[in-house]
């Protein structure tokens, strides 16, 4: 090696000239040992890999397209830097009786033996006795520049991330204090040369920025944040969810929704009337929003829900000991209402104890836990609602006729979908955006027969059914598609074929009679349409001949339909088909 070293007031000054580059690997303390048995490779006590270069810049482009380009440096920063640690612990540990200079040199010749890099020092102050550390290193044949110009074009900076981590590594451990490099040119970005230089750390005006890269990467602690974030936005997303579907363009909506706002000015307990599936959640919230409770909890409990011995608890909470399997002293769901707005679906569920407690709630705004003798105050705004005819549940004796006069002080009637059926495209849209969102799927919206269809059913299940249906249906869609009216029927339409029709070898319907030639659902539904038939008529008649074929048997009737015998007991009910 052709070198010269000068001794310059103290300070050791070592240079190569341009055409000294060439290392003696022999001079390099460590040697590479190769255990084909083992399949390893040793570079001293350290484990090594023989790496491609093609893999690893085909690694960078990955990672730089998944992490964006300033997590991309860090990480080959710190990817360096452990590197140069590594062999800043080889150097201190070479022959004890080597100067600084020749130890630090080591650094090169690994860095070169490693095959990233030709380094030639062409400036170095190691500052031995307190002076500040400095060094300039021109790094030939880089192997990120080759990575980038085959990879990435032509950076905007400088681009030899690996090799600046690891002489700030290196550098660091040998010397033992924090030095960092910086690459001040560099090929990659249209260079002449790559040039590093490295200094004592503090002495780089941009310490901080430098010193952040070396640190942990907060990308993991920044999409926990974020999973916070998008979790506190889903949240208000939800109530948005809830809160479009009080959007209706129809009069008959348009009134319900101001009876509700008009008793959110008041105290007054509200009693929400409709069919199932009308949004009654939905107008509770809605006046729980509209009220000056806004910013206080909104409870919703579906009394139908709980079961009848555990009703009282949920609602008015329980001391520890008061039942078996009170284990613990809890709150009920009037409690953490407290300055809010209770909300009880299907009320006329309550037992008649639950109802008494109830009662006095409405009176007193007092009530007791279960099992216990303290009396607590409470502020609570209460909106009930209820799909059965509470005053025939007051005849029956199951309902208390003082709590029904107390809630149905303001009733409000919400109307179901098919009084309301220009609200249909609405929330069709709405539901569409929302499925589409949650299975990442994107269809062109529903065909204008389809849509034709919706709105000639006559949705007995109301928006809830209105909204399976769209999920269903957009399940089924084909990607950038539309919605037919085939995918709107759904797979419940083909149980006809044990009807008067028969499915055919391409699996298209037949009829038996000869006279209606039913080739495909689609001729089904234009029969339909034709005869101005809704939907619920075609599963009343369903219902019925299979529960003709099948003898009155609800479970026999429920396979020849193709349900299960809850899902087909549940639209007896609906249809009013007493068995
Ligand atoms: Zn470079």
């Amino acid at each position: 090696m052709n070198q010269a070293v000068h001794n310059d007031n103290k300070k050791v000054s070592y240079a190569m000239s341009t055409g000294s580059t060439e290392l003696n690997v022999d001079e390099v303390m460590p040697h590479i040992t190769f255990s084909g048995s083992e399949g390893k490779v040793w570079l001293n006590e350290q484990r090594v890999m023989l790496f491609s270069q093609a893999a690893l810049g085909k690694f960078r482009r990955e990672v730089l397209e998944t992490i964006g380009l300033q997590r991309t440096k860090a990480f080959f920063l710190r990817l360096g830097y452990q590197l140069g640690m590594l062999d800043g612990e080889l150097a201190r540990a070479s022959k004890a009786n080597s100067t600084l200079l020749e130890r630090f040199m080591i650094g090169p010749e690994l860095h070169a033996l490693r095959g990233m890099v030709l380094p030639e020092i062409q400036k170095l102050e190691l500052g031995e006795t307190g002076e500040p550390f400095h060094c300039q290193v021109r790094w030939n044949n880089s192997y990120e520049v080759e990575i980038s110009q085959v990879e990435l074009g032509l950076l905007d900076e400088p681009g030899c991330w690996n090799l600046v981590g690891y002489a700030s590594g290196y550098s660091s451990t040998l010397m033992q204090k924090e030095i960092f490099f910086q690459e001040v040119s560099c090929i990659a970005c249209g260079h002449e040369h790559c040039i590093g230089v490295g200094k004592d750390a503090k002495e780089w005006d941009n310490y901080e920025e430098i010193k952040s890269y070396y640190e942990k990467d907060p990308l993991l602690d920044e999409l926990l944040e974020l999973q916070t974030h998008v979790n506190a936005l889903k949240d208000s997303l939800m109530e948005r969810d809830t809160l479009a579907h009080v959007v209706g363009e129809s009069k008959p909506f348009k009134n319900a929704l101001k009876m509700v706002t008009r008793a959110s000015d008041s105290k007054v307990s509200v009693l929400l009337l409709g069919e199932t599936g009308v949004g009654k959640e939905v107008m509770a919230r809605a006046l729980h929003q509209s009220s000056d409770r806004a910013d206080k909890p909104f409870i919703a409990v579906n009394c139908a829900a709980i079961p009848p011995d555990l009703i009282e608890a949920e609602l008015f909470g329980v001391v520890k000991g008061a039942f078996t399997g009170a284990n613990t002293s809890r709150p009920g769901r009037f409690e953490r209402a407290d300055t809010g707005t209770l909300f009880l679906d299907e009320v006329v569920e309550l037992t008649p104890r639950a109802q008494a407690s109830l009662l006095r709630v409405l009176q007193e705004q007092e009530f007791e836990r279960v099992g216990d003798n303290i009396v607590r105050k409470i502020d609570v705004r209460l909106v009930a609602a209820t799909n059965e005819d509470l005053s025939d549940a007051v005849t029956a004796g199951r309902f208390r006729s003082d709590l029904y006069y107390r809630l149905s002080a303001f009733p409000v009637r919400i109307p179901s979908l098919r009084e309301r059926k220009d609200d249909i495209p609405l929330f069709v849209d709405f539901f569409l955006k929302k499925y589409q969102a949650l299975y990442g799927k994107k269809v062109r919206g529903v065909s204008d027969k389809g849509l034709e269809m919706l709105r000639t059913y006559h949705w007995p299940g109301n928006i809830r059914e209105l909204e399976n249906v769209i999920e269903r249906a957009l399940i089924l869609a084909e990607t950038g598609g539309y919605i037919s009216m085939d995918l709107i029927l759904g797979p419940s339409v083909p149980a006809l074929a044990d009807g008067g029709h028969a499915l055919d070898a391409d699996g298209l319907l037949t009829s038996h009679d000869q006279q209606t030639m039913i080739k495909s659902t689609k001729d089904i539904a234009s029969y339909m349409l034709d005869n101005e038939l809704g939907l619920d008529d075609l599963e009343k008649t369903l219902l019925l001949k299979a529960l003709e074929r099948g003898n009155g048997k609800v479970s026999k009737a429920a396979r020849l339909a193709g349900m299960t015998r809850p899902a087909f007991a549940y639209r007896l009910k609906k249809n009013g088909i007493d068995v």
